[in-house]
């Protein structure tokens, strides 16, 4: 026997489980393209350099949480496995020139990404978001459709209350002098920091409010807040995004000290959270305007925004409190037999309804006919189609117990699709 396990924070995910992130992913799909937002599929790992120029080396997510792969010797460049979406996405959009296309691209994917944290509910090494970005657009109309997109889907899934967390984290003409503002609040501290926020006190003091170490935490609580330090057009912006949401009945949260773990934010910051969680247990997801990346990436200036919301969180969250979402599955038709000789005409049946766009399934295995139609009613089948083994088909819906006798394929399939319009108008 293997004594093999899954990777430390990473998990197998089947039954129930693999269903509900299987049902988020299609509704986070179903909602962005709805608000015309096309597929992205990008590798999964990309050069290192990526994210250490575009995230930032002082960032936990690439100076601790990275996974570089060691590389080929014939290969000159590290890869990493992606910790987030967007620069891997940004890099697609300027790869392939989708400058030209008209502005903004909108894009949407939902994938896995890999950091090295320490594993806990919630935290894993390998887990899943749901990525909206619009690349192309510096207005402030775009932040409001974004923002109001993911709250939207939260709302939708059942996950009422979700709190807006809202924040302006200024540019790079408003940023110095706030930088400079939290610097000589964390300096009386500098003694108790450790080697990590040290180096941030120096480099990019705005890290130190996302410390989790408990010092720099209490300290943070009363550090200069971002929006009296912001230039008159960020001002202006943000006021312009506010508006906007509150009309399309967004509620934010004012949290002046959100700067979000990433360096390459500008403007526009927030976080969807669940109240009443524990950590980070309750932070869903979060977005921010990017302005910069594409030039630290070796584009052309290029305004863009967009979210990250974390499946496994979602999954999570519905699951505490009972919401179960229903997989938008189709009504289920098993064909049933008990001779080894019908076995080819039930699969074929099960094949050509769902050719006609039902879901069907044959049942092929040897067990009595009770028993299969057991399985039948435990799949939640609407009808039961047995084969039997002089060819003739017998139908009994699983509503009513209602048997007919069609008498060739092409009255199997009537039958079925009448019967299922059937049940739902019973339902
Ligand atoms: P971030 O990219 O760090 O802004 O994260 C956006 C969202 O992704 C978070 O709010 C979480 O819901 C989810 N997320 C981030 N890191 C993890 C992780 N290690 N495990 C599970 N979900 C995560």
């Amino acid at each position: 026997m293997s004594g093999f396990q899954a990777p430390r924070g990473m998990r197998d995910l089947f039954g129930a489980d693999a269903a509900a992130v299987a049902a988020v992913e299609r509704a986070a799909y179903a909602a962005a393209e709805a608000a015309g937002y096309q597929r992205i599929i990008s590798p999964i790992a990309e050069e290192s350099a990526l994210f250490e120029r575009g995230i930032g080396g002082s960032t936990d997510v690439v100076a601790k949480e990275l996974y570089r792969l060691t590389p080929h010797a014939e290969d000159s460049t590290t890869l990493a496995l992606r910790p987030e979406a967007t620069a891997g996405i940004l890099r697609a959009y300027i790869q392939h020139g989708m400058r030209s296309a008209p502005q903004p691209v909108r894009l949407v994917t939902v994938a896995p990404f890999f950091r090295h944290d320490r594993p806990q509910k919630g935290r894993y090494r390998q887990f899943t978001q749901f990525n909206v970005e619009a690349i192309g657009d510096a207005g402030p109309g775009i932040d409001v459709e974004v923002i109001e997109l993911g709250a939207s889907f939260l709302n939708q899934l059942g996950l009422t209350g979700v709190e807006v967390h809202f924040n302006s984290v200024g540019c790079s003409d408003c940023r110095p002098a706030y930088a400079a503002a939290l610097r000589a609040h964390f300096a009386p501290i500098e003694g108790e920091l450790g080697e990590v926020d040290r180096t941030r006190l120096r480099d990019n003091p705005l890290r130190l409010l996302d410390s989790k170490d408990a010092a720099v935490m209490r300290r943070a609580e009363s550090a200069p807040a971002l929006p009296g330090h912001l230039c008159d057009a960020c001002a202006v912006h943000a006021d312009v995004v506010r508006a906007g949401l509150a009309v399309a009945g967004v509620k934010v949260i004012e949290s002046p000290r959100l700067v979000r773990g990433l360096d390459y934010y500008n403007r526009t910051a927030w976080e969807y959270l669940l109240p009443g969680e524990e950590g980070q247990q309750g932070a869903l997801g979060g977005g921010g305007r990017y302005d910069g990346l594409a030039a630290l990436i070796g584009g052309g200036p290029t305004p863009a925004i967009g979210f990250a919301i974390g499946v496994d969180r979602v999954v999570h969250a519905l699951h505490d409190r009972k919401i179960e979402i229903r997989a938008a599955t189709q009504p289920l038709t098993v064909i049933c037999g008990i001779d080894e000789g019908s076995i080819g005409a039930r699969i074929r049946l099960a094949s050509l309804l769902r050719a006609a766009g039902s879901a069907a399934r044959a049942d092929v295995t040897p067990r009595k006919i009770g028993k299969q139609l057991e399985g039948a009613s435990r799949d939640g089948a609407v009808a039961v189609i047995i084969v039997e083994p002089d060819g003739r088909y017998s139908l009994r819906a699983m509503i009513d117990g209602k048997q007919e006798e069609p008498t060739d394929e092409a009255s199997v399939l009537r039958a079925v699709a009448a019967l299922v319009k059937r049940t739902e108008r019973r339902a």
